[in-house]
């Protein structure tokens, strides 16, 4: 499949929520949307997938747009599907613009051009890496902590996964740690440190570069899909951990 060059019908890759200009939570997620511009067509790929997890984190939207109306935060979201740029991965990351996914080859992105690469770098990442740094520069004062919202697939590469619950860091831990030590008692969820994925895997590159590198403290929470089906589950999750994140906030008064 010969993938075209096209600039007009991307659209913004990223969308900011409106919110007041001393809120202290940032909510992002990176993987809000499974739009692939027209002009890429599917990528070559059937509609089947692109509903995928394979193209989006399906849930984490309802769950980050609950999480910021509680705090009154902004949300950044993603308006392109990862499958034409993960915004969460650096141009040079192989995975950046995968040519293969889980188990699924995507033959929109195989043998791009240099020029093809480059155009998903300037019209998705760059553009999303602005609207995400501007956000954290105009409320500088205020932001006490980045949450990145995300899900995961209860099956991959045919394997279960148990883990309900991620919480995971990136160089800075200081969030996530307190969020482990500030667990709901009784909670039913298995919520694990670092699991499904960790910062080896590549997956911390928002944490780090607009987390870390700002001295703003961040944590990348991934839920398991399957918990978050509905839009009443969604905000169900989103009210427990909004506690949750409270209580940690609370946990690190004095260190943040
Ligand atoms: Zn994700």
């Amino acid at each position: 499949m010969m993938t075209p060059l096209c600039d007009s019908t991307y659209g913004p890759p990223a969308l900011v929520l409106p919110a007041p200009a001393d809120a202290d939570v940032l909510i992002v997620c990176e993987h809000a949307s499974n739009h692939i511009p027209v002009c890429l067509d599917g990528l070559g790929l059937e509609a089947e997938v692109l509903q995928s997890h394979v193209a989006w984190d399906p849930g984490a939207l309802g769950v980050a747009q609950h999480l910021a109306t509680v705090f009154a935060a902004p949300i950044v979201r993603g308006e392109i599907s990862r499958l034409v740029y993960d915004c969460n991965r650096p141009p040079e990351a192989g995975d950046a613009i995968p040519a293969q996914s889980e188990i699924y080859n995507i033959p929109g992105n195989v043998n791009l051009t240099p020029e093809q690469r480059q155009q998903r770098i300037d019209l998705v990442y760059k553009p999303f890496y602005a609207v995400l740094a501007g956000e954290i520069a105009a409320r500088q004062r205020s932001l006490r902590v980045m949450v990145t919202v995300h899900s995961f697939t209860p099956v991959y590469r045919g394997q279960r996964r148990d883990v309900e619950i991620g919480i995971l860091h990136g160089d800075d831990a200081i969030f996530a740690e307190a969020m482990m030590e500030t667990q709901p008692i009784g909670s039913p969820y298995l919520t694990l440190m670092n699991e499904p994925y960790s910062a080896t895997d590549g997956v911390a590159h928002t944490l780090d570069l607009h987390g870390a590198t700002n001295d703003l403290p961040s944590v990348m929470l991934e839920i398991r899909n399957d918990l978050i089906t509905t839009g009443m589950k969604q905000s169900q999750m989103a009210n427990m951990l909004a506690t949750w994140i409270q209580r940690a906030l609370t946990k690190c008064e004095g260190r943040l």
